[in-house]
């Protein structure tokens, strides 16, 4: 392979100019090297190429040194081998990262115990291995990520973090503030990381932390039989492992930042190569306070993904979820005031449920006002060792639904959704080795979809996961501007979307408008006086526009497309004026600030706003 590469850089020399070498150039050296190869030996590839050269620049300085590459030398060099840059159907790359180990004050009787991850995550997710291998690092996980989108070829000018690991709020504050501040550094650093990455790395080696597989397993080793024996807890076995552990301690010195230090981060990343288009953050009901909420938006977040599993309060204690449906409604209207997308998890199969009552619980998900959320990650509960499940399903008080009753459920419960409505996911990232009993099928989402279209139903679709254009080509033209209200207990929402003649959608705007009498009046459940907002202010949750052509300002397309935001917010203005508000805010991530700038909003505490002309005629606040 380094034969390959020299080959390409010596052949880039002696061109003149700045250019990349044509394809069919390249293909050319890669021939005449596998030239020789016989049958079954391994072939170069171009794609290759490039991976290759960035572990050598990482791993191996000295190596990468005498190879003589300066800085336009590599610019042509990464023209030449990256492959057709992709963007995901979003637009958006997607960055996963976990935060370290950490207890939950909840202990749900189907929740994972594996003590070498946060509470509920399993070491072999790939988020969490690629954790694992960056000692949990913030900075070291994005890196990991920044590199392998590059080397697959994807843009990364516009990001989406998602941070996992148990409950956000339940870490110290200065660990959130510190492990946020690293995410947006390491974008804005990208690609000059080496040397922090290194330096990193060597922290972590030198207060003898290891990230070598076998060695965390023999690390956790008996207090992880005892959990899975049922003889300790996860909580309790994480105190006796990592509350005296001097390694984790003095690692743990660094973890810590000030606000200040935060903001320095997100003001550079307003107008960074790799900006944050918005940073999710996963929480439990009952930690939904309006100071946590504020906090949130300090960090920059845009989305909240929460665990709600059931909005049955029987079907909560049999699972033992510590947790009320007071509290859950309670936290949909915080969150839904304060701006937030809200992307939900459900669970199937859960302790005590029938597929009937299953599908009856999700047709209440999304048609009571106290909850109605706007993405649900869907998934069927399944039999991990180490949880209380265990121990129902041996007396058998509870077995997995067949394929077909889960079919049935799934079915049932897409064409329930509404318009607004998001299935994000229809499994868990659980490997199929580390379930007991439950669905392994990886496709499952496939297989609903098929069944749908074997009925005849897909026409009838409204979930927008199951609606949105991909990297299809659309004909701007034909795109209508739908909009689809609906009441929840707080608010009256919009979704409005652009939609082909088919209801495919191109954008979508979610547009909330409190009911501010009720909420000054106390006959809710959160008082006007806890949120940050005041009367007659609207808040715009969210703006996607989906496509290969959202790329942040590059070709005629993009800008045809931002016409379809900037159109969607003018809509969305249209609507809160008429409606008597006189003020609309945007939560906007850090990452697009410059573009609401641009269209007229201005820096506005937590949020960005513009102030809504009066209407002709005065109209009540709904
Ligand atoms: S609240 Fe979440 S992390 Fe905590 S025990 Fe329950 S499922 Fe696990």
């Amino acid at each position: 392979m380094e034969e390959l590469l020299l080959d390409i850089l010596s052949r880039l020399r002696t061109m003149p100019g700045s250019d990349a070498l044509p394809s069919v150039e390249v293909e050319r050296i890669v021939r005449a090297h596998n030239r020789g190869i016989r049958d079954n030996a391994h072939h170069l590839s171009k794609k290759r190429i490039l991976p290759f050269y960035l572990h050598v620049r990482e791993s191996d300085p000295d190596r990468w040194q005498a190879w003589g590459v300066d800085g336009a030398l590599e610019t042509r060099l990464l023209r030449t081998l990256r492959m057709k840059p992709r963007r995901t159907a979003s637009g958006v790359a997607t960055i996963t990262v976990i935060t370290r180990p950490h207890p939950c004050s909840s202990n749900c009787v189907y929740c994972p115990c594996d003590l070498r991850m946060p509470k509920s995550y399993l070491s072999n997710e790939p988020a969490c291995q690629r954790a694992e291998r960056n000692y949990f690092d913030p900075y070291l996980q994005v890196v990991a990520r920044m590199r392998a989108l590059s080397q697959m070829g994807h843009a990364t000018d516009k990001v989406e973090l998602i941070v996992l690991g148990g409950t956000w709020s339940d870490y110290p504050r200065a660990y959130q503030v510190w492990f946020v501040r690293e995410l947006f550094r390491a974008l804005n650093e990208w690609p000059d990381v080496q040397g922090a990455a290194h330096e990193r790395y060597a922290h972590y080696r030198d207060c003898g932390l290891t990230h070598d597989g076998g060695s965390l397993t023999a690390f956790v080793a008996d207090e992880q039989a005892k959990v899975d024996a049922g003889e300790s807890t996860y909580n309790e076995a994480y105190r006796r492992l990592y509350g005296k552990s001097a390694p984790h301690r003095a690692a743990a010195a660094i973890m810590s930042a000030t606000t200040g230090e935060l903001e320095r981060e997100q003001r550079r990343n307003e107008t960074s190569a790799h900006r944050v288009v918005g940073l999710v953050i996963e929480t439990r009901p009952d930690a939904v306070t309006p100071e946590s909420l504020t906090l949130f938006r300090h960090l920059g977040c845009t989305k909240i993904q929460i665990g709600i599993q059931s909005t049955r309060q029987e079907i909560l204690d049999a699972n033992r979820r510590a947790t009320t449906i007071a509290q859950i409604k309670r936290a949909f209207s915080l969150i839904r005031l304060y701006g937030f997308k809200i992307h939900s998890h459900l669970m199937l199969n859960l302790v005590g449920a029938t597929p009937e009552e299953d599908k009856q619980d999700f047709a209440t998900f999304v048609s009571d006002p106290g909850f109605l959320p706007d993405e649900i990650k869907l998934y069927p509960c399944a039999l991990v060792s180490g949880t209380g499940l265990v121990h129902l399903h041996e007396q058998g008080l509870w077995r997995p639904y067949t394929e077909d009753e889960l079919l049935d459920v799934l079915v049932a419960d897409t064409m329930a959704t509404p318009d607004y409505v998001r299935i994000s996911r229809m499994i868990r990232d659980i490997g199929a080795d580390d379930i007991l009993v439950g669905n392994k099928k990886t496709n499952l989402r496939q297989m609903v979809e098929g069944r749908i279209v074997e009925l005849g139903l897909a026409g009838k679709v409204r979930d927008v996961r199951f609606r949105e254009i991909n990297q299809d080509a659309v004909d701007l033209d034909s795109l209508v501007l739908g909009d689809f209200a609906y009441e929840t207990s707080v608010s009256r929402e919009h979704f409005l979307q652009w939609v082909t003649p088919e209801g495919r959608i191109a954008a979508f705007l979610r547009l909330s408008l409190p009911h501010w009498d009720a909420l000054s009046s106390g006959s809710r459940n959160v008082d006007a006086s806890e949120l940050p907002t005041r009367p007659g202010d609207a808040m715009i949750r969210e703006v996607h526009v989906y496509g290969i052509a959202a790329q942040l300002g590059h070709s005629d397309v993009a800008a045809q497309h931002q016409g379809l935001g900037r159109a969607l917010v003018s809509r969305a203005k249209e609507i809160a004026r008429d409606a008597g508000y006189v003020r609309l805010h945007v939560i906007s991530s850090v990452g697009t600030r410059e573009y609401y700038r641009h269209l007229g909003f201005g820096d506005d505490g937590l949020y960005q706003s513009v102030p809504l002309a009066a209407p002709e005629t005065p109209s009540t606040l709904a």
